[in-house]
Order: structure tokens, then C-alpha cells, then sequence
């Protein structure tokens, strides 16, 4: 198949392609060429949390296709606006383990920094849409706190970059703190958790690579693609970039109503991501962040979907379903197993 990509996109900068994201619904309508109806319910809903989205995303959406799986994780809806019992601001309890700015340090071993607080784009599930980020830019002197934290607890073996989206964060930025926690004994990996390469593919440039990959951390990314359709041609050469590098890349994925919760949705994300180098490694259950209810996918169909996935995919390409339980020493396993009749079905053809 042939892929005609749109010449402009390709010829302008990551930072121009962040900076010239669609911000306004009417826009984003018009463009995929929507139902105006859809507008008022966008406008609300997004008051709270805005809309945002990148062109090289968008491009990758089908127009007039309002059920889109690329447009339902962006676009703003009226259900966004209805409380549901258990649907909180804060559902990992994250604003707790936010001991000093910029650090989450929940789990052993691994501490989360938040090098950015903007996102490339604005993800309707998000369990951190309520995240008080303006507390977690960092002035130089909190940049130097958060070093001296690590350098302190010598049981942290692997920092991770996260946000917002880490990426969002300028080159020079990335160069300097990967050399100061490269300086620091104790610390053996380095992890980066991004969903800024999926929608801007063009993020991936050589000084990115230099910025990460120039000091003996070893360097593992792990992407937020959730459907495979986000996985164009675009976005295979940059995760061809990114393995040149010699960067080890995973992908995390959240279960999502209506966008990939169905078998043929996550098999082909699995499949893709195989194509190209990239092994599932998280299936993550929605965090029951307020906001995100239309998209809860209930854990029977999570459990029986994956056990379904162990089936027809080699164990590498069969994500782990988890959840995050707020307070839990890790993610939580769900207790996925090969599903009853489908089992016995597989069992008599051998
Ligand atoms: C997910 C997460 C990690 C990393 O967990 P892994 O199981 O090692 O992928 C670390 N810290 C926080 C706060 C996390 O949410
Ligand atoms: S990129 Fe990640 S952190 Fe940013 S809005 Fe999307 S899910 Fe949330």
C-alpha cells in the first residue's frame, strides 16, 4: 500500500508541529468535516481540559468517521461532564507520593521524573488531567533538590522520565540531566515514557538520540501507541531511528472503550508493533480518573480479551493487563488465563 503523506508536515519542525497544535473544536470539526452537533458538548467539556492535537496526528484520522479510534481519544465529550461514583481527580494517589517537585518515587528501585509538564497531546483517559503540573516545573535549584534525592537513596537503580511527556522538554534540557544522572553510581538504566514520537513522529531527531543515548545509561522508551492505525509510515521510521539508536522500545497501551477494546483492535496493535520492532509490554485498565467513565472497559471482557490474545500471539506479543491501585508496590496483574471454551476449542485441533 501506498502512503501519500501531506509534503507540509514533513518539512516543518517537531517544536512548530507542537506549537501549531489544534487547540479549538470548531477546528478540529471542521477539519475531519463532523457534525456541528458535536461542537457545544466539545466546547464544554473541554473547559476543564483542553483540546489538544497535533496536525501529524490528525492526519492519521479518517474523515467523517465520528467513532474514529484516533479522534474518540482526543475529542471532547458532553459524557466527560457527568460525575460517576468512584471517578476521582487524583486516582493513584500521586499528588501523595509527590514528596518534592518533579519526583514520584511510588515503586522500588524506580523513581519518576517529571521532566515536562506539557503534553503533545491531550488524551481524554488521562488519569493525570488533574495533575497539578504548574507545581512541577522545575526552577534549577528544584532540578538540583530532585538530583541530590537520587543521589541520596542509593536503592534507586533506573530513573524514568515522564511528564506531561518528557519529550516536550527541549533537547539541551534532556542532554544535561541524562549526563547528571549518568554521574550517579548507583543509577544503572534510564526509561523514558512518551506518547510524544506517536504523535509527532518528527520529535525524533539526532539530537534527541545524542541527548539520551550519549552516556552509558542503557536507554529503554517505552511508547503509548493504543490503536494501529497510530502506527503509520511516519511513525515507523521514527521507531526505526529510535532502534538505530540503540534504544530498546516497548509500548504501553490503555484499554479503551470504543477505541481498542475489541480482539481484532488489540491483536492488530500487537501485530504492528511486532512489525516494527516494538514489544507490548503494558495493558493498562482505566484509571478511574474523573472524566474518563465512557471509556471503562469491564475487567471480565480486559481478562478474557487478553486470555483470548495468549492464544494467537507468541508470548512476546501479548501485553501484561494491569492496574494501577493507589498504594500497591507495583502494578497490579490481572489473572489472565486461556480462555475456557476458546481453550479446549485450540486443545482439539492438536
Ligand atoms: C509505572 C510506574 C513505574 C514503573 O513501573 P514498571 O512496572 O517498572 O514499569 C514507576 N513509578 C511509577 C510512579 C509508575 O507509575
Ligand atoms: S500524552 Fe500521556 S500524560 Fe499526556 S495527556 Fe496523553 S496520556 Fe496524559
Amino acid at each position: 500500500m501506498i502512503h501519500v503523506s501531506s509534503a507540509p508536515v514533513e518539512s516543518v519542525s517537531w517544536q512548530s508541529l507542537l506549537a501549531g497544535s489544534i487547540t479549538d473544536p470548531a477546528e478540529l470539526l471542521r477539519r475531519l468535516g463532523l457534525s456541528e452537533d458535536l461542537l457545544a458538548p466539545a466546547i464544554a467539556a473541554s473547559g476543564s481540559f483542553a483540546l489538544r492535537v497535533p496536525e501529524p496526528y490528525l492526519s492519521r484520522m479518517r474523515p467523517g468517521d465520528p467513532n474514529d479510534p484516533l479522534l474518540r481519544q482526543v475529542l471532547p465529550l458532553g459524557e466527560e461532564l457527568v460525575d460517576q461514583p468512584g471517578y476521582v481527580t487524583d486516582p493513584l494517589g500521586e499528588q501523595h507520593a509527590n514528596a518534592r517537585p518533579g519526583i514520584i518515587h511510588k515503586y522500588h528501585g524506580r523513581l519518576l521524573l517529571v521532566v515536562s509538564a506539557g503534553c503533545a497531546v491531550n488524551c481524554r483517559y488521562c488519569f493525570r488531567r488533574h495533575f497539578p503540573y504548574a507545581d512541577n516545573s522545575l526552577s534549577t535549584s528544584e532540578w538540583q533538590d530532585a538530583l541530590d534525592y537520587i543521589r541520596s537513596d542509593t536503592s534507586i537503580a533506573e530513573v524514568i522520565y515522564s511528564g506531561g511527556d518528557p519529550l516536550a522538554a527541549n533537547d539541551r534540557r534532556l542532554a544535561w540531566l541524562t549526563q547528571e544522572i549518568a554521574a550517579i553510581p548507583h543509577v544503572r538504566r534510564l526509561r523514558v515514557h512518551t506518547r510524544l514520537p506517536v504523535v509527532i513522529p518528527q520529535r525524533v531527531t539526532p539530537a534527541l538520540l545524542d541527548a539520551l543515548c550519549g552516556t552509558r545509561l542503557p536507554v529503554t522508551m517505552v511508547l503509548h501507541c493504543n490503536h494501529a492505525n497510530e502506527l503509520d509510515r511516519e511513525l515507523a521510521d521514527a521507531v526505526r531511528r529510535l532502534r538505530n539508536g540503540g534504544i530498546t522500545l516497548l509500548n504501553q497501551a490503555v484499554l479503551l472503550r470504543g477505541v481498542n477494546d475489541s480482539l481484532g483492535a488489540q491483536m492488530a496493535l500487537s501485530e504492528s508493533l511486532g512489525d516494527h520492532g516494538v514489544l507490548p509490554y503494558y495493558l493498562h485498565v482505566l484509571d478511574q480518573v474523573k472524566g474518563a467513565s465512557h471509556f471503562h472497559v469491564p475487567d471480565e471482557q480486559a481478562i478474557a480479551l487478553v486470555g483470548r490474545m495468549m492464544i494467537r500471539l507468541p508470548g512476546f506479543l501479548v501485553p501484561r493487563l494491569v492496574r494501577e491501585i493507589a498504594g500497591e508496590p507495583g502494578k497490579v496483574p490481572l489473572p489472565v488465563s486461556l480462555g475456557g471454551t476458546e481453550l479446549h476449542h485450540a486443545l482439539r485441533t492438536f
